[in-house]
């Protein structure tokens, strides 16, 4: 047994559900609206009007940091998804079970049985307002989802305790799925433990998986992050390679499997997009390329997280001229996120055509590798695989390095690439691949589960 944590929008019946999986488990039944107005001594309604949401979503805070960590059935409050410490207390050692509805049911219900307003709009535009607000938090809070607009709450309540006996994946599709991972390319440590997961008697049947996909990607580092990430808080999830390469078996055995998530590498960043369902448009559309899926409720939502990695460590460098060596799928992220930095962006490529057309998405100049020395940039960010290899040239000679240049190589094996050594000699500022490593993993992790991990946790982890 472990916490059963119910979330979702006002009027998707957390706290009736809630009830029922408690006497139905025997376990005690908490609903963190209830404690707040034990604590305070006052309704809801009084403290939203008296001292305003901010205040509530404090008091909310200290409800649910201070939540018992034994077993429990836990129904909470509509917003407390938004909130990363309130998801990382409320996601250890416990199963999140989203309830949700269509909009006719939730205003139907909220009609009967009002709820202090949380915008200014009618009913029906504030619940459409608010649930597309909080969208993308339900995704990561979900473990599971449940739509209550035409069950009753002892229906929906029956479901879950189904869930926790038998999880949610039949054996004939784990049995499938596991032929798919035999397929010599992972470590036999790592399969064994798949093994524990799909086979005939799993350990926990409600062990999710989730993982890279691309071809090959073996090397990836992911697996190693995400399972460490996962002990350190508390979720029954593990994280493996989806190598193969045939991107559709890939996608086919991540939904047989009700897999949480996928990071996406090298080469499916842009050929996942039609196996989506929803595309994030503020990024991915617009680079045209999707490194991780979110898997909520039956649908596939693609995000782009590596701009992020980029743009974070230049973050100070607002404004500057800044050259990018290299035009292929890393260079249209941080295209996006130099242009996003209100940058003076040339792209450089060996194949200056391909810099073109990337520039020309962007608003940025363009030319090829040897026009480096007319530019004269603050900022140099290498997206060629130039470093990966012992025998590889640098993208740039030693002269062409000066102090008072930024220089971010995102190559990260090796994580001190010959790049950053000759940056380092001619005294530039010096960023390592591992920062953007760092900076899309965490993004991805928030994506999947909702939780902020602190920058320097992700550091000592991949030490
Ligand atoms: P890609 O789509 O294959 O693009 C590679 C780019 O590098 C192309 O513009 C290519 O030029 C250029 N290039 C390749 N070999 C070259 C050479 N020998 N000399 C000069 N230019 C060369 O690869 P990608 O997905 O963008 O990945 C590029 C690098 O970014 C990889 O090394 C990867 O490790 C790194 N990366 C790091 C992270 C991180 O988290 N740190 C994330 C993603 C990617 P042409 O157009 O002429 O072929």
């Amino acid at each position: 047994m472990r916490r059963i944590v119910f979330c979702g929008f006002r009027g998707t019946g957390k706290t009736e559900v809630g009830k029922i999986v408690a006497e139905l488990t025997t376990l005690p039944f908490l609903d963190t609206d209830q404690l707040i107005e034990q604590k305070t001594g006052r309704s809801i309604p009084d403290i939203f009007h008296e001292d305003g949401e901010e205040r509530f979503r404090t008091v909310e805070r200290e409800v649910i940091e201070g939540l018992p960590k034994s077993d429990a059935v836990i129904s909470t409050g509509g917003g407390v998804v938004t909130d990363p410490a309130n998801m990382e207390h409320l996601r250890r050692d416990s199963l999140m079970v989203l309830l949700y509805a269509d909009l006719d049911t939730i205003e139907e219900r909220l009609a009967r049985k009002p709820r202090p307003p949380l915008t200014g709009l009618p009913l029906r535009e504030e619940i459409a307002t608010m649930m597309e607000r909080r969208r993308q938090h339900y995704q990561a809070a979900a473990d599971f989802c449940i739509d209550t607009s035409r069950t009753t709450p002892a229906a929906a309540a029956v479901r879950v305790t189904g869930l926790l006996r038998e999880g949610t994946v039949p054996a004939k599709e784990r049995r499938e799925a596991l032929r798919f991972f035999r397929t010599g390319r992972i470590p036999p440590k790592c399969l064994a433990r798949l093994e524990t997961i799909l086979g005939d008697n799993p350990a926990d049947p409600l062990t999710r998986l989730m993982g890279v996909a691309g071809y090959p990607c073996a090397h990836s580092r992911g697996p190693f992050l995400f399972n460490a990430l996962f002990n350190e808080y508390g979720l029954d999830y593990h994280y493996t390679w989806f190598e193969d390469p045939e991107l559709a078996e890939i996608v086919d055995v991540a939904r047989h499997l009700d897999a949480r998530g996928l990071s996406v590498t090298i080469p499916f960043k842009q050929e996942i997009i039609p196996f989506l369902d929803e595309i994030d448009e503020h990024a991915a559309e617009q680079i045209g390329a999707v490194n991780t899926v979110v898997f909520s409720c039956g649908t596939a939502r693609g995000y782009n997280t590596d701009w992020i990695g980029v743009r974070k460590p230049l973050v100070d460098l607002k404004g500057s001229k800044a050259v990018l060596l290299g035009a292929g799928g890393a260079a249209a992220g941080a295209a996006f996120a130099l242009t996003d930095l209100e940058m003076d962006v040339t792209i450089l490529n060996r194949t200056p055509e391909k810099a073109k057309v990337l520039a020309e998405r962007f608003g940025c100049k363009w030319g090829g590798l040897g026009n480096f020395d007319t530019v004269k940039p603050d900022v140099v960010v290498n997206s060629t695989p130039l470093g990966m290899k012992s025998e590889d040239q640098k993208p740039l000679r030693d002269d062409q390095l000066h102090a008072g240049m930024t220089v971010f190589d995102l190559v990260y094996t090796p994580p001190v690439t010959p790049l950053i050594e000759a940056a380092r000699r001619a005294g530039c500022k010096t960023i390592t691949g591992t920062e953007m490593f760092i900076g899309q993993a965490r993004e991805q992790f928030y994506l999947f589960f909702g939780i902020d991990v602190p920058a320097e946790k992700l550091r000592e982890l991949l030490k």
